[in-house]
């Protein structure tokens, strides 16, 4: 790269496309990392962007963590992936963060790599930091997935159906499958496009939610077992400790939509996730869901955590039940201040 973007400065305000293309095509060696136990909207982001850029003639390879995928776990292009201790090994010149909305959420090693090369980040997170060298946020896209789109559209990089089912489902399980308040007409466009070059929509749909794993099923059964309702179901929870995880060889990503179940719930405005970290017994992490007008992300925020209008996450540094306690007692006080 050349001598002047070598200068790590950053910078609050958000880079133009343009901008971002510019930095993307001096750039020699690229690596590409999403989130810590990432979702669909991280997968497919950096494995279409790898394989764009790669397709163009870009030295680019993306980096995740290959095991516990859940149902993007399908997704062409995730054999590539490159392990986070191989990524370190690596020459990298710049490093492209996707759907992570502060640094903390890359795995450790990619926050090693952060340090040493500019760092582009690439984010539709409201919350947020604006931690890279060079920044991209668009708090109103409906997915980073989208956002790709965007780029891949401006720079004309020409689209095949590697890139476009990975786009796919980046948008897809991020707007809950084109339903969500943030789908817009242009997310719409969007998925009409990304259709013209041969997405297997039911494949997809079947892969991402008709079929379940075993494991899946094991969690749900759990998680159902633990349900609790709070003023009569306005306030939803239920939980999955660190030892369910551990006997199902369960991650995360096996358990996405056991938020679900609370949320399904007549009534419910507020619905929470606890789940335990099988490394560490005093952390807890929580998956949050609101329905209007309450804030998800003013929640998490209260908690060093982030996310969205709708949807948000935070860990709290306690064992699960006084995180719980923690939690609730938080939702009491702020759930009084609401409408
Ligand atoms: P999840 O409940 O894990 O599906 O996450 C919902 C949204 O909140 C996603 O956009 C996540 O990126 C974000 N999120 C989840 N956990 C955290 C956290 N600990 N810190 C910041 N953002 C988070
Ligand atoms: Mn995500
Ligand atoms: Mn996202």
């Amino acid at each position: 790269m050349k001598d002047g973007m070598k200068t790590k400065t950053p910078q609050q305000k958000t880079q133009t496309i343009p901008e971002i293309l510019a930095v993307i095509r001096k750039a020699k060696s690229i690596l590409i990392s999403g989130h810590v136990r990432p979702d669909g909207d991280s997968l497919g982001s950096m494995i279409a962007l790898a394989h764009l850029l790669n397709r163009e003639g870009i030295q680019a390879c993306a980096t995740a963590d290959q095991h516990g995928l859940g149902g993007p776990g399908f997704l062409r292009g995730i054999k590539s992936l490159v392990s986070a201790k191989k990524a370190l090994k690596m020459k990298v010149d710049l490093l492209i963060t996707v759907d992570a909305g502060s640094l903390d959420r890359v795995p450790q090693e990619v926050q090693t790599i952060a340090t040493r090369c500019p760092v582009l980040c690439i984010d539709h997170h409201i919350t947020n930091t604006r931690f890279g060298t060079y920044n991209w946020i668009d708090g109103k896209a409906s997915s980073t997935g989208e956002m790709i789109w965007h780029l891949s559209r401006r720079a004309k990089w020409e689209l095949d159906d590697i890139a476009a089912e990975a786009l796919w489902v980046a948008v897809v399980t991020d707007t809950g499958r084109f339903a969500y308040d943030m789908t817009k007409p242009s997310t719409l466009l969007c998925g009409a496009d990304l259709l013209r070059h041969g997405v297997r929509t039911s494949v997809i749909n079947d892969k991402l939610y008709a079929s379940f794993s075993r494991t899946n099923m094991e969690l749900k059964k759990r998680a159902f077992q633990t349900l609790k309702l709070l003023r009569n179901g306005e306030i939803a929870y239920l939980t999955l400790s660190s030892k369910d995880l551990i006997e199902t060889n369960g991650t995360k990503a096996d358990a996405e939509d056991v938020i679900d179940i609370p949320r399904h719930i007549e009534g419910n405005r507020v619905a929470l996730f606890f789940y335990g970290s099988k490394s560490n017994k005093n952390e807890t992490r929580v998956s949050i869901r609101t329905r209007d007008p309450l804030n998800a992300f003013e929640l998490a925020k209260q908690f060093d955590g982030g996310g969205h209008t709708r949807a948000a996450g935070c860990t709290i540094h306690q064992p699960m039940e006084q995180a719980r306690k923690t939690m609730l007692a938080a939702i009491e006080t702020w759930l009084d201040t609401q409408q």
